[in-house]
């Protein structure tokens, strides 16, 4: 059994750890987005990496979500002493990291090897891709002109209205043969619950990716991301809602229609999935907010056991 799993950031990690602790060793391959990285201090950065990194090596910061459990402050401090850009919490062991990946990017060593390394040296068992090697900027545009994704995110708390959303770099991304091959291997295609424009958004963006994952063979089942209209975390309902799109499950929904065989939606949402079906997919209502550990892991296998209910169905499309 070959598990794929989109993934983004905070969110995305959650039902990816729960995969990761309901599958044998190397079932699970999750494809990563990198339009968040950026360079401070020198260093490249690669929050949604990072977190997913994180979470499957059971060393997150359970409070936060994204971070290392039990960092300390010390260099972040004496950057600001110097001076120095100190609007992102960087904690010491999570420098270490940083300094890493900076150091073998720059031994010309692709960030798909980077990642590897980073992943087998934390004792990681299973494979995180990058959804490409190359350089993707997320940049959006907002009352206060276009913004790069950190600085609208973190150092302004995405407080800002949202006009429009760009990937710069996108149309020269080229999809690692690594993502290729799992897209082509998965028994099962999961649609992790991160932020549609910003998390998904930006991997289903790398030419040609969206149309490998809508001729992929197996079941593809997303987790919506929203429950009764509202983020539990971020963004993406006040994103949604300023460019256009109902920010509601079924908005979700038709984000995704063209790539999904099921969507996983809440029970609060339960009155949506009929308007849902009649998009053309099917609909599992339960709970979906993983407040801890054991609710990851129950969703991640209620999501394993209906995606075996729906593949002999889906077989004969095919
Ligand atoms: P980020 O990159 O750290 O911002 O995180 P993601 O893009 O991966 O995830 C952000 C999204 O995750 C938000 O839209 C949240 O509503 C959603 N989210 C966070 N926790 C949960 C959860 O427990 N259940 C569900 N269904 N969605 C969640
Ligand atoms: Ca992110």
């Amino acid at each position: 059994m070959k598990v794929l799993a989109l993934a983004g950031g905070v969110g995305g990690a959650k039902l990816a750890g729960g995969l990761y602790h309901s599958l044998p060793p190397h079932s699970l391959a999750v494809l990563g987005n990198t339009a968040d990285d950026f360079t401070l201090w020198g260093l490249h950065i690669s929050p949604d990496l990072d977190t997913v990194m994180y979470t499957l090596a059971g060393l997150a910061n359970p409070v936060t979500g994204w971070g290392l459990s039990g960092d300390t402050w010390v260099t972040l401090e004496a950057i600001r002493r110097l001076g120095g850009e100190g609007w992102f919490a960087l904690g010491d062991q999570d420098i270490a990291t940083h300094i890493r990946r900076t150091e073998l990017l720059a031994q010309g060593m692709p960030l798909t090897e980077v990642t590897e390394r980073l992943c087998v040296a934390l004792g990681i068992q299973t494979r995180l891709l990058p959804m490409t090697n190359d350089d993707v900027h997320t940049e959006v545009d907002t009352p206060a002109g276009r913004l790069p994704f950190q600085e609208y995110f973190v150092r302004r708390q995405h407080r800002d209205d949202v006009h429009g959303i760009h990937f710069a770099g996108i149309e020269n991304a080229v999809v690692p043969a690594t993502v290729t091959d799992a897209i082509a291997a998965a028994d099962v295609i999961f649609f992790c619950p991160s932020n549609p424009l910003v998390s998904i958004g930006p991997i289903l963006a790398v030419p040609g990716l969206r149309e490998q994952l809508r001729e992929a063979k197996a079941p593809r089942i997303a987790v919506s991301p929203l429950i009764g209209g509202v983020a539990l975390k971020g963004p993406a309902d006040k994103m949604m809602h300023d460019l256009g799109f109902e920010a509601t499950t079924l908005g979700i929904a038709r984000l995704y229609t063209d790539l999904l065989d099921g969507l996983v939606i809440d029970t609060v949402d339960a009155e949506l999935a009929p308007a849902i079906r009649d998009l053309g997919m099917q609909v599992l209502v339960t709970d979906t907010i993983m407040h801890d550990v054991a609710d990851r892991n129950r969703l991640a296998q209620e999501m394993l056991q209906w995606s075996d209910e729906l593949r002999p169905a889906l077989a004969p499309m095919h």
